[in-house]
């Protein structure tokens, strides 16, 4: 037999995900991953590097439920929320029975996981202002296990009101699951769901040092939810999910300095953000630039500027997003120093430029 014909038809069938790394690009300005734009600095401490590490670090598990303000049983940390994503599916889906249901344009891994373990994509988009459609989701709960919903959501970046996702919940009971990922409730904090665990036995909530904690290379996140679920869990991660150095530096990341330090990252990101939104509103060349309450901005252009593709040649990359359903010709721009902020402007100044530039000549 080939190895085609070896393999599992979901995974034939799959497209990956386009990681930052995997999409290509010559840039010097990498706006395109959400990532912070400068590198944080940490020294590793002698460890026993002989020695397996602990499946669960203490030292992490307990700073990371104390700055999230839960009792340690509720905090599982992975590699990456990404591996969250995935452990959920791995506990309770059933592969070619059971569903998840999410609502695009959303996060891109929660439809890779589910494709890799053969787990139908229920979606429900989401309406004309990305809130739930929450008559559309009662509807399609049949042999739906988990609903993941992104708040704020990436890549339109705006939070999910309280209401729907009360009402996401009672609808939910009993029923199906509910994670809400919280990537970048950094920027938001006082939008974190945590303090619902208590009211909610089927909410989970997903988080990550690689946004505002500055950390993506360091692959590390956490699932937060009641200790039931968190037993599941831990019943299909990996023996040995973290390494010993990366448990070390998330552990110095979430001391008292490493989350003043985070603090004041987001106020400058925050502020590099408003900027930009200002900016990018005074360009001719964007038609729209969505409100946000992340380190990235949603932006919508003009048909004919070819903003990507422009900038992408002179090495500033950017996401583009005009593929998900309802964002035709819409841009993702993660917030970078201010520097790099003002080098997007400047690009797209010049857009503007050379297209009154070509409107003079056209003939009369
Ligand atoms: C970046 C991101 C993640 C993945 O985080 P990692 O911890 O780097 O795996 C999960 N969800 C959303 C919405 C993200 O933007």
């Amino acid at each position: 037999m080939s190895i085609s014909q070896l393999a599992r038809a979901n995974v034939l069938a799959l497209e990956p995900y386009l990681s930052a790394r995997r999409l290509g690009g010559k840039g010097d300005v990498w706006l395109n991953a959400n990532e912070y734009p400068l590198p944080p600095e940490f020294t590793l401490r002698p460890g026993n590097l002989n020695r397996y590490p602990a499946c669960q670090p203490e030292g992490v598990i307990n700073h990371y439920a104390a700055y999230a303000g839960l009792a340690p049983e509720q905090v599982l940390v992975s590699r990456g929320a990404d591996e969250g994503i995935e452990l959920l599916i791995r506990a309770f889906c059933e592969p070619g029975r059971d569903a998840i249901l999410f609502c695009p344009p959303t996060y891109g891994m929660y439809s890779v996981s589910a494709e890799t373990y053969n787990v139908e994509r229920r979606t429900v988009q989401a309406l004309d202002d990305w809130q739930l459609n929450l008559p559309a989701i009662a509807q399609s709960l049949d042999g739906v296990k988990l609903v993941y919903v992104c708040s704020p959501n990436n890549p339109t970046g705006n939070l999910l009101s309280a209401d729907s996702l009360k009402a996401l919940l009672e609808l939910t009971r009993g029923r199906a699951m509910v994670v809400a990922d919280e990537a970048y409730i950094e920027f938001c904090p006082a939008a974190t769901l945590a303090g619902w665990l208590a009211d909610y036995p089927h909410l989970v909530i997903l988080r990550t040092l690689s946004k505002a904690f500055a950390l993506a290379g360091l692959r590390c996140g956490f699932t937060l939810a009641n200790a039931e679920v968190i037993q599941l869990l831990l019943k299909v991660i990996a023996p040995y999910p973290l390494s010993l150095p990366v448990a070390d530096i998330a552990e110095q990341a979430l001391s008292e300095a490493g989350i003043a330090l985070m603090r004041r990252r987001v106020a400058e990101i925050s502020d590099n953000r408003r900027w930009l939104a200002d900016a990018l509103a005074a360009c001719d060349c964007v038609t729209q630039v969505y409100p946000s309450e992340s380190n990235y901005l949603l932006a919508r252009f003009n048909p004919d500027s070819q903003a990507f593709k422009t900038l992408w040649d002179q090495g500033i990359i950017l996401r583009n997003q005009s593929k998900q359903p309802g964002l035709a010709e819409c841009l993702r721009i993660t917030i970078g120093t201010r520097r790099e902020c003002e080098r997007v402007i400047t690009s797209l100044l010049a857009i503007d430029h050379s297209r009154t530039d070509t409107a003079d000549q056209e003939p009369q």
